[in-house]
C-alpha cells in the first residue's frame, strides 16, 4: 500500500517513514501542502498521512480544498495540536482519522490499517480468498492453513489482488501502487514477484489475463 506522507519536520518524518516501511507500507514523503497536491494529482495512493503545521499553509485549509473538490482519498491528521476544538474541526474539515503527536507507531500502522479496511468496505481485519488467507497486521499468509513464507513485496503484490479480487490490475497499476518515488523498479520486477506468488500458492490462484493485466482467481 501506497501511502502520501505530508510533514515538515524532518525526525518526525523521517521516524514515520521508516516505521511504516517495517510495517510494509511504501511511504512518499513530501515537505508542504504544494507539493502534496501536485503529486496527488499524478500518483494513486491509499491513504494521506497529514500534519497540520505546514510553511506556506495549513494542513487543514488544504484538507478542505482537497474535500471541496472531491478527493476520497483517506486522510488521517498527524499534529501536536491536541485540543478538543483542534480534534473536532479536523474531523469536520473531512479528515477521517486524528492521531496527536507523539503516538506510538504500531497504533499509527493499526489505525492505517482499519481505515484502509473502511475504504474497501471489508470489515474483517484479515482477507480471505479461495483457499489462502492474508493477514495484514500479523503479516502472514496461509494457504490450506499452511504458513507461505513472502518477501514484502511478494506480500504487499498479494494483498492488493486479493483485496480487488473481481479486478485486472496491469503490470503499470501495480508498479505505481508498490513503489514510491525514486524506486528503481526493474522492467521485469512485477512478472518476477507473480512467479514467486504462483509458485508457493499454486499456480492457478493468479491468474495472467493477455495483454491486460493480473487478477486472483474468481470464486467458483
Ligand atoms: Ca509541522
Amino acid at each position: 500500500m501506497r501511502l502520501l506522507l505530508v510533514e515538515d519536520d524532518t525526525m518526525i518524518g523521517e521516524a514515520i517513514r521508516a516505521g511504516l516501511k517495517r510495517e510494509g507500507f511504501t511511504v512518499d514523503w513530501v515537505h508542504d501542502a504544494g507539493a502534496a497536491a501536485q503529486v496527488l494529482r499524478t500518483e494513486p495512493f491509499s491513504l494521506m498521512l497529514l500534519d497540520l503545521g505546514l510553511p506556506g499553509g495549513d494542513g487543514l485549509a488544504f484538507l478542505k480544498t482537497l474535500r471541496q473538490r472531491g478527493e476520497e482519498l483517506p486522510v488521517l491528521i498527524i499534529t501536536a495540536r491536541d485540543a478538543v476544538s483542534d480534534r473536532v474541526s479536523g474531523l469536520d474539515a473531512g479528515a477521517d482519522d486524528y492521531l496527536i503527536k507523539p503516538f506510538d507507531l504500531d497504533e499509527l500502522a493499526a489505525r492505517i490499517r482499519a481505515l484502509l479496511r473502511r475504504k474497501s468496505g471489508r470489515p474483517a481485519p484479515v482477507i480471505t480468498h479461495l483457499s489462502v488467507v492474508l493477514d495484514p497486521a500479523a503479516h502472514r499468509v496461509s494457504r490450506d492453513g499452511t504458513e507461505v513464507a513472502l518477501s514484502p513485496r511478494e506480500f504487499a503484490l498479494l494483498q492488493l489482488l486479493m483485496e480487488r479480487p473481481g479486478t485486472i490490475l496491469s503490470r503499470a497499476q501495480i508498479e505505481e501502487r508498490l513503489y514510491g518515488f525514486g524506486e528503481e523498479v526493474e522492467s521485469n520486477a512485477v512478472e518476477v514477484h507473480i512467479h514467486g506468488l504462483r509458485r508457493k500458492l499454486g499456480a492457478q490462484f493468479i491468474l495472467n489475463v493477455r495483454g491486460v493485466g493480473y487478477r486472483v482467481r474468481p470464486a467458483p
